[in-house]
């Protein structure tokens, strides 16, 4: 009898294949969850002012551990970390996202980290920046970026609440609250993007940051690390969920300069 007819190797050769399926392994390789980011909405929509969106925190959590991003009505920054999601307010209001509660855009993945780099000196943002760009093998992928230490400096912003009508995102960053922190423990995540992804995400670096504290934090516009690590986490595929709201629905996406408007809105 051939291996393959005997019933029990059958199914374990099924076992296999269903499991390998399942861990996504590709290539030899055995990659958790293959590598997924999830996303919901584009930045293009969320420049437009579409600041309401159908997807739930307790959605979002079934998609990844660890992202950023921002809740309906732009109520506040969010960070997700080790599984949580975070809601950083500029009052310094924080709190831990309700399971119900709504998001307009935002990005999560599993975070299994790859490379590490260790960081003992003072690094200021491009010396980090080039440190990350220098360890990865091709700017053609989505990183997850996790950099937890302690931080000189860290300038944040944090988006407030709307009201409908809505402003552009554009205007709304123009009156943004900033705030400074100085020698704090913390933790940097997001994400690098390729920029064939202009339109869909922020394309190069965006960042949100947390103090140690879980209460303060925002949109990184800057900072200098003393001592820490950088953690990476590469991802290829790209899970696009796109909004069924009315304003979703109606808005023009198509805008000239909507790249530009981006960057202008969400450059650190
Ligand atoms: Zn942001």
């Amino acid at each position: 009898m051939g291996a393959l007819e005997d019933p029990q190797a059958v199914f374990r050769a099924w076992a296999r294949t269903m499991l390998a399926h399942v861990r996504g392994t590709r290539g030899g390789r055995d990659v958790p969850q293959a590598g997924e980011i999830f996303q919901t909405s584009t930045m293009g929509a969320l420049i437009d002012g579409v600041y309401d969106g159908d997807v739930t925190i307790g959605e979002l959590l079934r998609h990844g551990d660890f992202g950023l991003g921002t809740f309906n009505r732009l109520d506040g920054e969010m960070v997700v970390l080790d599984g949580t999601c975070y809601r950083l307010r500029a009052d310094g209001s924080a709190s831990i996202a309700d399971a119900g509660d709504l998001t307009p855009f935002a990005a999560v993945t599993w975070f299994r980290p790859e490379t590490t780099i260790p960081v003992k000196e003072s690094t200021d943002q491009a010396a980090v920046t080039a440190l990350i760009d220098k360890a990865l093998g091709s700017d053609n992928l989505i990183y997850a970026i996790r950099i937890g230490g302690t931080f000189g400096e860290v300038r944040t912003r944090t988006v407030m609440r709307q009201q409908p009508p809505y402003p552009s995102l554009t205007d709304v960053a123009e009156k943004q609250q900033e705030s400074t922190f100085h020698d704090v423990h913390g933790t940097v995540a997001g994400f690098r993007t390729p920029d064939f992804e202009h339109d869909i995400s922020v394309v190069g670096y965006h960042l949100h940051f947390i103090e140690g504290d879980y209460r303060h934090g925002g949109h990184v516009l800057g900072y200098r690390l003393e001592d820490g690590v950088i953690e990476i986490s590469s991802q290829s595929e790209l899970h696009l969920s796109l909004p069924r709201t009315r304003q979703f629905l109606a808005s023009d996406l198509d805008s000239e300069g909507l790249a530009r408007q981006i960057h202008r809105a969400e450059g650190g």
